[in-house]
């Protein structure tokens, strides 16, 4: 019997819904490059629900209580008192969503005398302190490609809302006005701008593909380059490194992990070299930008815009200033975890779960760690090392 130690988000404010408003959703088999959606052997859900907060329990209980398991689910997770830090030194597995991410630093490791799986229910593994992980031989996975076109959606959706400047619009009409002028006063048309990602893997690539038919540039930069049929097919551009990508771009849109490499990669002096009036939209992960130099530019004008969903620590405190700086387009870290996208990492949570307790091989596209190592997806995109460094503050969020 293990303990499973699975956090999630709270549930809606008005209580757990009794319906929905669509009666389903596709039915999606495969990602664009073949790799097949997750393939449990069984679900206990119905897709389309709300699996990802505290009630929808990922759909996991019934699964694993008639394993003879103990599933233990709570959003109560930052601070000493929590239950996560509570229930921790029980656990085998710990369940967490990059969205309201239990940060697993090497502190908590060192408390975890139990702990051998880690699961991602979604991508990014950037809250486990990764160093630590391979120190103490903990298996790290998440559900690769999950909800990538999900973001990737949500991203082509920002850009243009910036470049539009839809929410100040929309604010009007709220307010019974009829104000074209201030409407319009910051709105401009994507078409002919240059837009550029910082990583063309999954989800990068995906925005790239969405954007080529707006009739922009397009541009990128990446580790690794992709295939030269591919650069022709999307007519994109390759830049060796981010300062040439950001120095031509009107959009930057940020798409890689967050590790050591790229921790704090968008400070005053790389956004110095944007071009004035240059929006960024970043859907990756909040740590890779600095939070002062993003709140300076948009102030300044240096940035005509700023939004994705993505903060450090998650929650936000309630006076982070990108809460409250001009000119952004900021929502909670919702992207990735759509009704549609929570149908697949909770099947993909379940089929990491049975491998895992039938002593069958993960998917390699699953593993970040594994056997004291960067393993799959993680050899290939992240480096090894910690990028948890702060997440206390996730605390002050519920402090009164
Ligand atoms: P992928 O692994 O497919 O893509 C990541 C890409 O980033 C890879 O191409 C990788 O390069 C590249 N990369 C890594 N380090 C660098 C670097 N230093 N400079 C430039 N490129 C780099 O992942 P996805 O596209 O699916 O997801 C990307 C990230 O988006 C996730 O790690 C996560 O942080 C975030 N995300 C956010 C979500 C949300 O809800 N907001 C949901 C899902 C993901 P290569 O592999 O070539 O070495």
């Amino acid at each position: 019997m293990a303990n499973i130690l699975c956090v999630l988000y709270d549930d809606p404010v008005d209580g757990y819904p009794s319906s929905y408003a669509r009666d389903d959703i596709p039915k999606i088999e495969s990602y664009y490059d073949g790799q097949t959606a997750p393939t449990p052997e069984a679900i206990d859900f119905t897709p389309g629900e709300l699996l990802g907060s505290v009630s929808g329990e990922l759909g996991l209980r019934k699964f694993l209580e008639d394993r003879g398991h103990k599933l233990i689910v709570t959003s109560d997770k930052d601070g000493p008192d929590s239950v996560f830090e509570r229930e921790l030194p029980d656990a085998e597995v710990v369940i967490s969503q990059p969205f309201w991410p239990a940060y697993l630093t090497a502190e908590r490791i060192a408390k975890a005398p139990n702990l051998k799986l880690a699961l991602t229910a979604g991508i990014g593994s950037d809250h486990v302190d990764l160093q630590a992980a391979i120190d103490h031989g903990i298996t790290v996975t998440e559900v690769t490609y999950s909800n990538s076109i999900s973001v990737s959606e949500h991203v082509v959706m920002v850009i243009l809302t910036l470049v539009r400047s839809y929410l100040p619009a929309h604010q009007w009409v709220l307010d019974g006005g009829w104000n074209i002028a201030d409407c319009v006063s910051r709105s401009y048309d994507l078409e002919g701008m240059q837009v550029g990602t910082v990583a063309a893997g999954r989800i990068g690539s995906a925005v790239l593909r969405r954007l080529k038919p707006f009739e922009v540039g397009l541009h990128y930069t990446d580790k690794h380059r992709l295939p030269t049929e591919v650069e022709e097919e999307l007519g994109v551009t390759y830049h060796p490194d981010v300062e040439s990508l950001v120095r031509v771009c009107d959009v930057v849109t940020i798409n890689a992990p967050l590790h050591p490499e790229t921790e704090h990669l968008f400070d005053d002096e790389l956004i110095s070299k944007m071009k004035r009036g240059a929006y960024i939209v970043n859907t990756a992960r909040g740590k890779i930008c600095d939070r002062d130099a993003i709140a300076r530019a948009c102030e300044s004008g240096q940035l005509a815009g700023y939004a994705g969903d993505v903060w450090f620590p998650q929650p936000a405190p309630k006076d982070h200033p990108w809460r409250t700086m001009p000119h952004q387009g900021m929502t909670p870290h919702n992207s990735g975890s759509s009704l549609s996208a929570q149908a697949r990492y909770a099947a993909g949570t379940r089929e990491i779960l049975e491998c895992w307790f039938d002593g069958r091989p993960i998917r390699e596209e699953y593993l970040i760690v594994d056997g004291g190592q960067l393993a799959g997806a993680g050899a290939h995109s992240y480096s090894a090392g910690d990028a948890t460094g702060g997440s206390e503050e996730a605390a002050r969020f519920g402090a009164r």
